[in-house]
């Protein structure tokens, strides 16, 4: 594809929603969160190295790695999350370059939660984020997962700040209204990707 659009937002921002629209306009989107899911899959060798770092206890009985344990394992250990960082990220970043490279659409999404805290965005065209006042985010990820306000003011204290992420967005999706203001404005921004990616063309 010719032009790549890096998608990001905080948790519960709507990066969902919004991936699967421009999905059903046909439009290729690389998922961060599957794609890391995947590397560390019955099999695969980044499995096999932190099997080797930290032990059984972060797979569960079927073999698969138990998230929770080693999320557990790594967060009150800098070093150990370090390690665990330097093992992921680079495979990370070769596969998305990689699906982004194949993917077949004029222009392809790269949807990343931590996209600006991670600097992805260094590898995309541009940056496109779902905006959403803290107080809507936080009662829609309570509502949707069951959890307290103050886990998910947790999560949302250890992400980029709502400024950091506009700051570089060259394109913003707001999404403090109902979902269905979402699809004109996804519409909006694929006929406009779709006339960047032929410019990126030439
Ligand atoms: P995560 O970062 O946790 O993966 P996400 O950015 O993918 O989340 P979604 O799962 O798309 O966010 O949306 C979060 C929740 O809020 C979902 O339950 C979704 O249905 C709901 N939601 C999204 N947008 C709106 C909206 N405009 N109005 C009401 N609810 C919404």
């Amino acid at each position: 594809s010719h032009l790549l659009v890096g998608l990001t937002g905080g948790i519960g921002s709507g990066k969902t929603q919004v991936s699967d629209l421009f999905a059903a306009l046909g439009v290729s989107v690389i998922d961060a969160d599957i794609l890391a899911r995947e590397l560390v899959a019955p099999g695969m060798p980044a499995l096999k190295a932190i099997r080797q770092k930290f032990g059984d206890a972060v797979l569960d009985n079927n073999g698969e790695l138990n998230r929770r344990q080693l999320r557990e394992r790594v967060f009150s250990d800098p070093e150990q999350k370090a390690w665990l960082d330097n093992l992921l990220h680079p495979l990370i970043r070769h596969e998305l370059i990689k699906q982004a490279r194949e993917a077949p659409s004029e222009y392809a999404i790269l949807a990343v939660p931590l996209l600006v805290e991670n600097q992805l965005n260094k590898l995309t065209d541009r940056t496109l984020v779902i905006d959403v006042e803290p107080q809507r985010q936080l009662e829609r990820v309570v509502s949707r997962d069951r959890v307290s306000e103050q886990q998910v003011r947790n999560i949302i204290s250890h992400q980029a700040s709502r400024e950091d992420r506009l700051a570089v967005a060259d394109d913003v999706i707001d999404n403090n209204g109902e979902i269905s203001q979402l699809a004109p404005q996804v519409q909006k921004l694929h006929e406009k990707y779709l006339k960047l990616a032929k410019i990126n063309l030439k």
